[in-house]
């Protein structure tokens, strides 16, 4: 089934069982951590991909939200409803509360306050005065929780190599990622994103990440053509082995990027067609900036099939 669709009977089914009355509750790091955990591991089991697998990118290809942000959420929620609630009892302790201040780390409001920080919203006490509306608190809220999580996860791409390709999507925490969007609920389209989403995440066997993982007991040299070292790069653009295979995928592919109604055909840098290929959606690509999101998926979709086209050709050369 398409991990899609598996995320979404997980979220509307499972969580809110998973998760029910923990807002009440004082949850500890340890308990998030554990939570999240179980969560991880069934995404990766979703998108079909190993232990090894960087966890910012399973949330990034699911559109996922992470347990502790729906814990966030949802004690947010209640203190909310509290403070829609003019002369109620709920409402008077939590202003006392405010009141007795910092002396309580572990009181209702203090927990509220930490939250209401992270996300970079207005205080408890701004709230609890002059409550938003639903409206407008679901559009901060929606917002505040894209910027923080995009901000960590963009941080992550950064620092970590194996998915220096992989773009933040907009609204990340609620918008799946376009290689996924690319792929209808059938087993063809399922299994060619899986194996993208293996390049993708840099948990796809090269010969290079044989030798990172042995300690370089295993060569990194490329097994086909036996000329240089076998990295994402050799593979999808540079090994003579795959050449017939690559020419006749990157002419449909490139012919995808060009504007419509005639343009010019484009030039690419070397590391820009690398990118396109991986992840045609990165914003900073900007000579695709002229493409609407319909169009990248069309480009997806095409990349998925070079992309898994190049995997059967280099799996028959090494079976040979
Ligand atoms: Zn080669």
């Amino acid at each position: 089934m398409c991990p899609l669709v598996l995320y979404k009977i997980w979220k509307t089914y499972v969580v809110p069982r998973y998760l029910y009355g923990l807002e009440v509750q004082i949850c500890t790091k340890a308990d998030i951590y554990e939570l999240e955990k179980l969560q991880r591991k069934l995404f990766r089991q979703f998108l079909s991909l190993p232990e090894r697998t960087a966890s910012s990118a399973l949330y990034i290809l699911l559109g996922a939200e992470p347990v502790e942000t729906v814990l966030d959420r949802n004690m947010l929620s209640l203190f909310l409803t509290i403070s829609r609630l003019d002369n109620a009892i709920e409402k008077k302790i939590l202003k006392w509360e405010l009141e007795i201040g910092k002396d309580f780390t572990e009181s209702f409001i203090n927990r509220i306050d930490k939250i209401l920080n992270k996300y970079s919203l207005p205080n408890p006490k701004e709230i609890l005065e002059n409550p938003p509306s639903k409206y407008k608190w679901k559009n901060m809220l929606k917002k505040a929780i894209n910027t923080y999580w995009s901000n960590i996860w963009k941080e992550e791409c950064l620092i970590k190599t194996t998915i220096k390709y992989l773009t933040i999507q907009e609204n990340p925490t609620e918008n799946p990622h376009n290689i996924w969007k690319a792929a209808r609920n059938n087993q063809n389209d399922i299994r060619k994103a899986e194996f993208k989403s293996r390049l993708i995440t840099g948990t796809y066997m090269l010969q290079t990440t044989k030798a990172k993982f042995s300690k370089n007991q295993i060569s990194g040299i490329c097994e086909l053509c036996t000329k240089a070292e076998e990295d994402i790069k050799h593979f999808l653009l540079d090994c003579e082995s795959l050449e017939s295979v690559r020419l006749k995928q990157m002419n449909k592919l490139l012919s995808l990027t060009e504007l419509k109604g005639g343009g010019d055909k484009a030039i690419y840098k070397e590391e820009d067609v690398l990118q396109i290929i991986m992840d045609c959606s990165k914003l900073s690509t900007t000579s695709l900036s002229h493409l609407k999101a319909i169009d990248l998926i069309e480009i997806e979709k095409q990349s998925q099939t070079f992309c898994h086209q190049m995997h059967k050709e280099r799996t028959k050369i090494q079976t040979r």
